[in-house]
Order: structure tokens, then C-alpha cells, then sequence
């Protein structure tokens, strides 16, 4: 690899990285390198054919691509074709299913009554007034405010404590605002118009972004082994852990990540459906994942599936999924931000770089952004 007359060094191969170098190769006709310390493209969206099953699975977790934008649409279904998959959740507590996210059904279910859509604000109101809560602050009073104690205690507090290691009432209002609540049976998880699962799946669609003769790859390639080699004009655009970028400087920011466990049982479905969330704290994971429901157009084995039991946990930096969005990793990620605007050549973004909860769709479309600053930059 030769680094020192590189121009554009892109560090991570996700969403974010991928994005970039493509619009590099393609638009602005320059060559690319692209390094991540992995053994495979694609970041956390990486997907491939389990072994013993044959069912293509999600290594890092279930990714349902969804957005409201039909820009970003048309972009992805560049590198890949979608199947029609539209994602819907269930939450098992005490044994008996709902549906998530909290809507209609949940509500009748759980109070094991009749309500009509246009009941459900008096019923509710009655659980919220019990709490006297004026101005919610946080997580936790935000979610007793629109649904109740009730429904929060089974359904949100003990999965977000398990998710998240904190008190809720610790946790932003704003990780509550990407679970939706409805008063009607719909039970799509996501409003968002365009929504599926690429019919090859992610990894297809990251090899279709760098298979180009002016984009490098190079795997298992650490950008902190290979950092005093870059020269002095290259761009680095970086989409790790901001803070490991500036060796810690000011502390660490705080991760969640996740361990898997993965399983074969020997009947054609385990759970009817791709993912089941588990809203007691006593279960000791979050959520099944049964990646044979992603793909209802492929013809699976009939006598065995997968399931993959998902595990929370502290991240020491080495395998960031979650950034722990508090007051104290707030103010600390402001002090990181401040450093990149000092730097000339180097450019931070994505989720680790922002330390943002990112959804695809959001990495796509600041990764796009980012390159019109990139073109205007190169063009100046
Ligand atoms: N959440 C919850 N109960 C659920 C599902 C989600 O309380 O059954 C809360 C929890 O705090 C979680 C957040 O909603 O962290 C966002 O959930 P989402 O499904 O968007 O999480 P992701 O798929 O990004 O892990």
C-alpha cells in the first residue's frame, strides 16, 4: 500500500467509508484507499451464509433497511435489489407475546380490555395522571408520560436497563423518540415508505460500491499501526471512535456493544418472526434473532434454523456499537468536535466518528454530504 502519496485515505469500510470512497472513484474520478482493521467490509452491517444453516444472517445484529427519503432510495438500489421485507416486532413478557411497538393491540392485550383508537387517550390518561409528571426530563419520565407506568415497567424499563446499564431517568429523551407508539393496530415498526432487505444481502452491496479499479482495500489494516506513514496531503476521512483518534485525550467516551450467541434448533421456526424482544430484566438477553424471516423469498432448510440471542454490554473501545448518549459523554464529544474543526486534512464522521445513533439511512445521507464538502474542497 502506498500511503505517503495517497490523496484520499477513507479509515473504516461501513456505510459511511464505503459511501465515500464510491463517490470518490465514480464522481470525482480519483483514487481511493481504504483501510479497516477487520477481516471484511461492510462494518456492522456485514452479513453472510451461515455455515450449518445456509440462511444468510446479520453478524453484528438484525439491519432492516428503512428511510424516508427517496433520494437515499434510489441511491442504495444502485448496489443492491430489495426484497419486500417489512419489519415488525414482538415483546414477550410473562410468557405471553405483544406486539411492538406499543399500539392498539399491545394496550387491549396487556389490560386484557376492548379500548376503540379513540379511547385510548382517556384510558391512558388515567395511568399518566397517577404520576403528576409536568415536563418530562428524561427517558423514563418521557415514556411514563405518553403510555403510563403499566406498559412502561413491562415493556421499556427493564429492556432499556439491560440495553443501556443505566437508570432510565438517566438516559436522553431522544433515544425514546426512535421507538414509536401508536393507538391503532398498525404494527409496522417503521413509518418510513422505503423499507427491505437487500435480496443478496449488505455485503453484496458494499462489494458493488468498492469493486472499482481506482478504489484500494486493504483489510486487517489498523489506521493506528499505519498512522505515521500517511503523508502530509492526504485526506484522512475517518469513521472510528473519535476519541481513540486523539488517543483519548480528554477520556473515554463511553460504548455499548453486543455479544451473540448463536444457535441451531432443529425445527423449520423457532419464533414466527425475525426478531423478538424480551422486556423482563430477569431474561438475561434483550432480544432472538431469527434471520430466516428477513428473507421469506429464499427457500430455507425446513428441518433446522438459526437463532441468535443478543447480550448488552460495557465496550472497552474495542468493538463500539452504541454510543451512551448522557450529559457527561455529551459535554466530552463537544470537546472532541472541537479538536477536528482545528484539523485541515482530516475529516471525522458516521456513528463512531460523531458518536451519534445513527441509522443507516442517516450515515448514507451524511456520508453524501460529507463528499459534496470533499468535491468543493478538491475543486476549490
Ligand atoms: N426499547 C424498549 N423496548 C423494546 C425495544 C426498544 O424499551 O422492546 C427502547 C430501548 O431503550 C432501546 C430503544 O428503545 O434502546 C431503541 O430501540 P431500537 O429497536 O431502535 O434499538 P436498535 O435496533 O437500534 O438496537
Amino acid at each position: 500500500m502506498e500511503l505517503k502519496s495517497t490523496r484520499f485515505l477513507v479509515v473504516g469500510a461501513g456505510f459511511f467509508g464505503s459511501v465515500i470512497a464510491e463517490r470518490i472513484a465514480n464522481d470525482l474520478k480519483e483514487h481511493v484507499v481504504v483501510i479497516d482493521k477487520r477481516n471484511h467490509i461492510g462494518g456492522n452491517c456485514y452479513a453472510e451464509i451461515h455455515p450449518e444453516t445456509g440462511i444468510i444472517y446479520h453478524k453484528y445484529g438484525t439491519h432492516i433497511f428503512h428511510t424516508p427519503s427517496k433520494i437515499i432510495w434510489d441511491y442504495i438500489n444502485r448496489f443492491a435489489g430489495f426484497n419486500g421485507y417489512r419489519h415488525q416486532v414482538l415483546n414477550t413478557y410473562k410468557e405471553k407475546v405483544y406486539q411492538m411497538p406499543i399500539n392498539l393491540e399491545t394496550i387491549n392485550a396487556f389490560y386484557n380490555i376492548n379500548l376503540k383508537p379513540f379511547e385510548v387517550d382517556a384510558f391512558l390518561s388515567k395511568e399518566i395522571q397517577k404520576e403528576n409528571i409536568t415536563h418530562p426530563a428524561n427517558f423514563e419520565e418521557k415514556a411514563i408520560s405518553l403510555i403510563g407506568r403499566p406498559l412502561y415497567e413491562a415493556f421499556i424499563k427493564g429492556y432499556t436497563k439491560k440495553q443501556w446499564q443505566k437508570d432510565p431517568k438517566e438516559l436522553p429523551v431522544s433515544i425514546l423518540s426512535r421507538l414509536p407508539f401508536r393507538k391503532n393496530y398498525d404494527e409496522s415498526y417503521y413509518f418510513s415508505r422505503w423499507q427491505g432487505i437487500p435480496i443478496n444481502d449488505y455485503t453484496e452491496v458494499f462489494k458493488k460500491m468498492l469493486d472499482h479499479p481506482k478504489i484500494e482495500v486493504h483489510l486487517n489494516t489498523d489506521f493506528f499501526e499505519i498512522r505515521d506513514r500517511i503523508g502530509k496531503d492526504t485526506l484522512i476521512i475517518y469513521s472510528g471512535p473519535i476519541d481513540q483518534f486523539f488517543d483519548y485525550k480528554f477520556g473515554k467516551l463511553e460504548w455499548r456493544t453486543l455479544d451473540f450467541l448463536e444457535k441451531i434448533i432443529p425445527v423449520e421456526d423457532y419464533q414466527g418472526t425475525s426478531v423478538m424482544n424480551y422486556g423482563e430484566e430477569s431474561v438475561p438477553y434483550t432480544r432472538i434473532h431469527e434471520p430466516r424471516h428477513l428473507h421469506p423469498e429464499k427457500d430455507y432448510p425446513k428441518d433446522k434454523t438459526l437463532i441468535i440471542e443478543e447480550y448488552p454490554r460495557p465496550d472497552d473501545g474495542t468493538n463500539p456499537f452504541y454510543p451512551v448518549n448522557d450529559a457527561k459523554n455529551q459535554s466530552l464529544i463537544l470537546k472532541y468536535r472541537e479538536e477536528v474543526n482545528r484539523m485541515d486534512n482530516v475529516m471525522i464522521s458516521g456513528r463512531l466518528g460523531n458518536y451519534k445513533y445513527y441509522d443507516m439511512t442517516d450515515t448514507i445521507d451524511i456520508a453524501l454530504k460529507t463528499y459534496d464538502t470533499i468535491k468543493t474542497r478538491y475543486h476549490a
